[in-house]
């Protein structure tokens, strides 16, 4: 049976460490979160950020615009927050509304304040390993590793999911501790290869947002399973891994709920401190 990966006690010791880099801060640090109209998800979200923050000792400003925001008006936000030295990190929270391109908007955030990793500058970065801002889920994800594998060196990892938020970045960041990366996607499930995939993974990481994707039966004997997927099946939060049958197989593997999750926004809190740092 699986020993349980939990991302709130990984999340507890990462934030102990975190409390002292504060204190030894000049100034309190500063993270700015921009909501452009109503969501009620986006406020629950920026609300529990809010929360981690301020245990933290970070002051936490949240900045509501109008649901008829202009891309150029957010642009222009931004660069105010850029320009003002008191901010030290900036988080636009999802979804926007449809006249605003995240893809396009991200880019103007300064890269020393881009405390989601997010911008073309911090994602370069990660290629020659030298990235102080990186991705909050796939660095939750490498911290949950780190809590269980000593080592990764020629270890055979699958990630299950090619997004630019996960999969892209996190093939990176295994690629740098030597493992053997395997990226699965859409077309190898189209072209019926990603139980094959799975089934030779010593590390799986699977995000994709599918219930139950991942048959429980294909997870190799003894394999780590990170699952970062999160689904709403009949009023209950649940991964993409049938967790049951995996748990039987797996030496390791994440809860859904309780997982990746408390972890990603501790790494969002990690990245602010290395950004308050720099900057002062
Ligand atoms: P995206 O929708 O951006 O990416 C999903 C990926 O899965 C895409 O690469 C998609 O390919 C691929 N995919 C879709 N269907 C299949 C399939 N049948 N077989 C294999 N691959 C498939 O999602 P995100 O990366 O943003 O998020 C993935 C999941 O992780 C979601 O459930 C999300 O809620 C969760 N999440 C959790 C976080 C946490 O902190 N716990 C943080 C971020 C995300 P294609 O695009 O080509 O269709």
């Amino acid at each position: 049976m699986a020993k349980l990966l939990e991302g709130k006690v990984i999340a507890e010791k990462i934030k102990e460490g975190l409390r002292q880099e504060i204190r030894l801060l000049k100034v309190k640090p500063v993270l700015a979160s921009v909501q452009a109209g109503e969501n009620a998800g986006a406020e629950a979200y920026a609300k529990s950020q809010k929360k981690t923050a301020e245990d933290l000792g970070i002051e936490y400003q949240f900045h509501k615009l109008g649901l008829d925001t202009s891309e150029n008006g957010l642009i222009e936000f931004i660069r105010k927050l850029n320009g003002d030295k008191s901010v030290n990190g900036i988080i636009i929270q999802m979804p926007l509304p449809p006249q605003i391109d995240y893809k396009k908007i991200s880019q103007f955030i300064h890269p020393d304040k881009d405390v989601e990793g997010m911008h073309p500058v911090n994602i370069g970065k990660i290629v020659f390993a030298k990235s102080r801002l990186l991705p909050c889920t796939p660095a939750a994800v490498m911290e949950l590793l780190n809590s269980c594998c000593a080592d990764l060196y020629g270890k055979e990892a699958v990630i299950v999911g090619h997004s630019e938020i996960v999969g892209k970045p996190l093939a990176l960041m295994l690629l740098d501790k030597f493992a053997t990366v395997t990226v699965a996607h859409i077309g190898t499930s189209k072209a019926q290869k990603l139980e094959e995939h799975v089934n030779k993974a010593e590390i799986l990481i699977v995000a994709v947002g599918k219930a139950g994707l991942i048959k429980g039966g294909w997870i190799k004997e003894g394999a780590i399973v990170i699952d970062v997927g999160i689904n709403r099946v009949e009023g209950k939060i649940v991964g993409d891994v049938e967790f049951a049958e995996a748990e039987k197989r797996a030496s390791y593997i994440t809860p859904v709920p309780g997982g990746v999750g408390p972890l990603t926004v501790t790494m969002l809190m990690r990245n602010l401190v290395e950004a308050a740092k720099s900057q002062q």
